[in-house]
């Protein structure tokens, strides 16, 4: 597998210069299985992408979408393969309760916040929902989606290839003491409990040995909100070690954080993990 980081920011983009070196867009994935063109999130960072891969007429497109807050989907919008009658996208995401996948990027993608329509686009594209824990194949390509602990429908993916494994968990509050999913409270003390065991064992069997597992590692110890749905460098380190995790990327950083910040982060936690440890950077490629 191929893998390069797009886009590594969390919430919005950034381009100012305390992120140069590590790279202002939001989530985004490039990951080549062989012949097979899969991308993780469609962030800010999948817009250069777009026009590689129209460049080297790349047809069949894989997006796995990890939930639908805008900084997993702005990019979408500025995607140059939807203008490419030859195109075929498919989008994966875990199925929402009430509201299909397709209606979600419809409303994102239409006057009058965009000038062209989803359903005006030259190409191919269809939806598929998924559902917790689900495994499906993509050619030699084994991938599977798990629920995890944030607001809305929020999935992890494991994408397994020619025996190696990427584990994606982000957006996640892996250890959070909330249940913060839709339809996941409802009261009841001992439920809420199986259902909290239920998504770190999820967390868990994503990351299962993985050979690298990028991590939702955006707060810092004392900036930890329980109610938003994200982890911090230790969550990282501790899931890693828990799954016997190889690499871990730390992923979806604070848009303020500073390159020197960061810098001490990685040097901080690569200390204390079990396994290597980096700090995602947009740009950065990777072979597993
Ligand atoms: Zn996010
Ligand atoms: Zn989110």
């Amino acid at each position: 597998m191929e893998i390069t980081f797009r886009g590594v920011r969390g919430s919005y983009p950034v381009a100012a210069p305390h992120s140069v070196r590590y790279g202002g867009n939001t989530s985004c994935i490039e990951v080549w299985a062989g012949d097979t063109c899969l991308i993780i999130d469609a962030g800010t960072g999948i817009r250069t992408l777009g026009k590689e891969l129209i460049a080297r007429d790349q047809r069949d497109i894989h997006l796995l979408i990890s939930h639908t807050h805008w900084d997993h989907v702005q990019g979408f919008p500025h995607f140059a393969p939807q203008h490419d009658e030859n195109a075929h996208i498919r989008i994966y995401s875990l199925a929402h309760a009430d509201r299909a996948l397709a209606d979600i990027f419809r409303a994102q993608q239409q006057a009058p916040f965009h000038p062209v329509s989803i359903d005006n686009l030259e190409a191919r594209i269809d939806f598929i929902d998924l559902q917790d824990a689900q495994s499906f194949r993509i050619g030699e390509v084994q991938i599977t989606c798990h629920r995890l602990n944030h607001p809305s429908f929020t999935g992890g993916y494991r994408i397994e290839y020619g025996g190696k494994v990427l584990a994606y968990a982000s957006d996640a509050d892996i250890y959070g003491p909330n249940l913060l999913g839709d339809g996941m409270k409802n009261g009841a003390p001992e439920l809420e409990q199986v259902r909290r065991e239920h998504l770190q064992n999820s967390a868990r069997d994503l990351a299962h040995r993985a050979d690298l597992l990028i991590c939702d590692t955006f707060f810092l110890p004392g900036e930890y909100q329980p109610d938003w749905g994200h982890s911090r460098p230790e969550d990282g380190v501790r899931l890693a070690d828990e799954a016997q995790v190889q690499r871990l990327a730390l992923f979806h950083h604070e848009p303020h954080r500073s390159d020197e910040e960061m810098e001490a982060i990685e040097e901080r936690y690569r200390k204390e993990a079990l396994c290597d440890l980096f700090a995602s950077v947009e740009g950065m490629e990777l072979s597993l």
